[in-house]
């Protein structure tokens, strides 16, 4: 039975007291009638003096009750305001010093030690302080994730950094980061995920991408995930996409022994908005990057880039005393292309033989447009004869290939000057550029489509 007796003041204490003189002297009053039914004389009950001692009884007893009750809950509800008062000024403290090393449960929550009403007081405010410092961790979390991000542009450590975060703060087993990069998928970071080669080939991924919704695979005991092999036996998998404006960057997965509580959810929700955008800085940075070093017609490195790398390639083999090659190749009545079919054609021709050029380099070697239809070789390693194999190679290459437009078939050629550091004795970059200038200026002379070395 829930009775609530009503409100009379602002105080609890003074409307306890009212109600229980009130109560006391009706007893009081009540007492002497109770007599006289249990049979005693009226002329005694009834007498003024028997019925003020009743009186006097029934508000001694009231204020008796009123004071044993004030000491006992009073001290109760005192100790529970003050500590209250203590863990909101600790938290207040925490707030302006950003500090919340010292807010710890001894300094940040009550202690309860009453199985009543009281105690239960204490407990909701204890929760709403866990509430509090949780929703306090959450916001530090997620603003450290996002202001560590900003700060890298590469794409590998941005993704690495993510990712550890990610972990750490959604207790994952495994993750992965995978970028769409020219319309291909990339894995850009991973931890205890292996076997994760193709992920084009992943049915949820390209669906997680393609739909930009978040996709939770919970998994029974006994199923292996195709292309996402982890170390242990996932329970739960999460896909997040990253998307930024709309447009899908990639996504992250995260793969976990047991299923992820809500808490975790809500941190890979949290934690979605500013990796996507870190995401989109580094893809841009990476596009300003490979804009400023990459001709755009033909897809080599344009000559600013080319000349810097010569000049470091020439030091590292003068360091080394390792040879190192340089190719100047130009192809052939290039103008006579441009003036009898067009520039289209003329540009069509010039991707066509970079193409050819890229597929016949090794790892290590550059190519670099130099000029209009003049490119440079650079060859770390190769001896005249070395390169002079490869140029031989190059110019028959490019003599058979047949280069088709919608009304021609072409075939252009193309003539090669090669220098060689230390077998050519030039002393700086600029030497060895004009050594290999002079090579094909011999070669064009010669009569084309052939390599001639420098003297
Ligand atoms: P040679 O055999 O002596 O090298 O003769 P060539 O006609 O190839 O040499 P020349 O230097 O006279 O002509 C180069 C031409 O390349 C002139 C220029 O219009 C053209 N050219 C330069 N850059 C481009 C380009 O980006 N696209 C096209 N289509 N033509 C270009
Ligand atoms: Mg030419
Ligand atoms: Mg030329």
């Amino acid at each position: 039975m829930n009775v609530v007796l009503p409100k009379l003041t602002q105080k609890l204490c003074y409307d306890m007291a009212l109600w229980m003189i009130s109560l006391d002297i009706l007893i009081g009053l009540l007492f002497p009638f109770m007599m006289r039914w249990l049979g005693l004389p009226a002329s005694e009950v009834y007498a003024p003096r028997f019925m003020l001692a009743c009186l006097a009884a029934g508000l001694i007893v009231a204020v008796a009750n009123f004071l044993v009750a004030r000491w006992v809950v009073a001290p109760r509800l005192r100790r529970l305001s003050s500590q209250a008062r203590n863990v909101e000024a600790a938290i207040r403290q925490a707030t302006d010093t950003n500090n919340w090393q010292h807010c710890t449960p001894e300094k940040c929550q009550l202690t309860i030690d009453s199985a009543d009403e009281i105690g239960e007081t204490g407990r909701s405010f204890n929760d709403l302080v866990d509430a509090l410092l949780l929703s306090h961790a959450v916001e530090a979390a997620v603003n450290e994730f996002a202001h560590h991000l900003t700060g890298k542009l590469d794409l590998e450590p941005m993704s690495e950094e993510a990712l550890d975060r990610l972990i750490e703060h959604t207790k994952a087993d495994a993750g992965a980061v995978i970028v769409e990069e020219a319309g291909t998928l990339r894995v850009t970071a991973q931890r205890g995920i292996h076997g994760l080669t193709d992920p084009s080939n992943s049915e949820p991924i390209r669906h997680c991408l393609m739909s930009n919704q978040q996709l939770t695979l919970s998994l029974p005991k006994n199923i292996t995930i195709d292309a996402v092999l982890t170390r242990f036996q996932p329970r739960q998998l999460v896909l997040i996409p990253l998307a930024f404006k709309g447009v899908p960057l990639g996504l992250f997965l995260l793969a976990r022994a047991q299923e992820f509580n809500q808490h975790a959810h809500r941190m890979m929700t949290l934690f979605q908005q500013s990796f996507a955008l870190a995401l989109n800085n580094a893809q841009a940075h990476h596009q300003l990057q490979h804009l400023a070093v990459i001709d755009p017609l033909t897809g080599l490195y344009n000559r600013r880039f080319g000349i810097t790398r010569l000049n470091e390639e020439f030091q590292r083999a003068a360091r080394t005393e390792t040879p190192l090659s340089l190719l100047m190749l130009d192809i052939d009545y290039f103008k006579r292309i441009n003036d009898e079919h067009g520039h289209l054609v003329g540009d069509r021709v010039l991707v066509e033989v970079s193409q050819r050029f890229r597929q016949l380099m090794r790892e290590d070697d550059i190519v670099v447009r130099y000029g209009g239809e003049e490119f440079l070789m650079l060859l770390p390693g190769a001896t005249t004869d070395n390169a002079r194999v490869l140029a031989e190679r190059i110019c028959r290459t490019i003599d058979k290939h047949i280069i088709e437009t919608a009304h021609l078939r072409l075939r252009v050629t193309i003539s090669i000057g090669l220098a060689c550091f230390p077998e050519q004795e030039v002393n700086s970059p600029e030497n060895l550029i004009a050594q290999a200038d002079d090579a094909l200026y011999q070669a064009k002379q010669t009569g084309r489509n052939c390599v001639c070395s420098a003297k």
